[in-house]
């Protein structure tokens, strides 16, 4: 993929509750560069999917998968008073909704579908091409952008990893124990790094930041002053 000289593309693959996008939100915000969450696009997909029936009982029919993409349109739209990019699906709001339990617990097998990846890059490449972006996955720096200019890749365990989200749920009032979570948390990476279709997998050119016991300035102050060594 050859991308536009004139952009600087910034790409934080890892694991899942890495915290890709809270830090990835905060560098934004700090260089004035626009953040995108590739994770909302496949969370938007398999919401879409969940609410027209293409995913029944565990199992996604591909036919209508594939039909059912043709009237998708997914958006961004910025927050002034948050400061957010925030996701819509054919103009709704739908930032609670893919982030619930219900969804985080298909889109890893949503994501593993090639034609929904090939549609969902073709517009993260777009989006790349046209500014300067900072954009969270699982396979910017191997596939959306293997030219990006700085690529991280974010660690940590399981245990911290399923810790943090769980928390983040009991926030929103989800009913989920640590269980279920830490189980959602293992099976996406499972999934995530054994599908066929570009499985998370670190670049010999990355990053590597293992957050497990970093805290959020040292991680902020370490990743800015990588990406302030290319020049931006
Ligand atoms: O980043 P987040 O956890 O919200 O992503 C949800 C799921 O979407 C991941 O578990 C992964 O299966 C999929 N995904 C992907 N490629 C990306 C971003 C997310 O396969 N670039």
């Amino acid at each position: 993929m050859e991308k536009d000289q004139k952009t600087i593309v910034v790409a934080v693959d890892g694991y899942s509750s890495t915290g890709k996008s809270t830090i990835a939100k905060m560098i934004a915000s700090r260089l004035r560069i626009t953040y995108i969450d590739t994770g909302a696009m496949y969370r938007a997909v398999t919401l879409a999917a969940l609410r027209s029936g293409v995913i029944d009982g565990g199992k996604v029919d591909l036919e209508a998968l594939r039909e059912c993409l043709k009237n998708i349109h997914i958006g961004f739209r910025y927050n002034t008073a948050t400061q957010v990019y925030e996701t819509y699906l054919n103009g709704e709001y739908v930032e609670g909704e893919i982030r619930s339990m219900e969804v985080s617990n298909q889109v890893s097998m949503v994501a593993a579908v090639d034609f929904v990846r090939e549609f969902l890059v073709a517009q993260q490449r777009e989006l790349g091409k046209r500014e300067n972006v900072i954009m969270d996955g699982r396979d910017i720096g191997s596939v959306v952008f293997p030219d990006a200019e700085v690529k991280f890749f974010m660690t940590a365990s399981p245990e911290v990893r399923a810790e943090r989200r769980y928390k983040e749920l009991r926030e929103k009032g989800e009913n989920v124990s640590y269980e279920e979570v830490e189980a959602n948390v293992r099976t996406r990476d499972y999934i995530d790094t054994h599908r066929e279709v570009s499985p998370l997998k670190q670049t010999e050119d990355a990053i590597v930041v293992d957050n497990s016991c970093m805290s959020i300035e040292e991680e902020l102050s370490f990743m800015i002053s990588k990406i302030q060594e290319v020049g931006m």
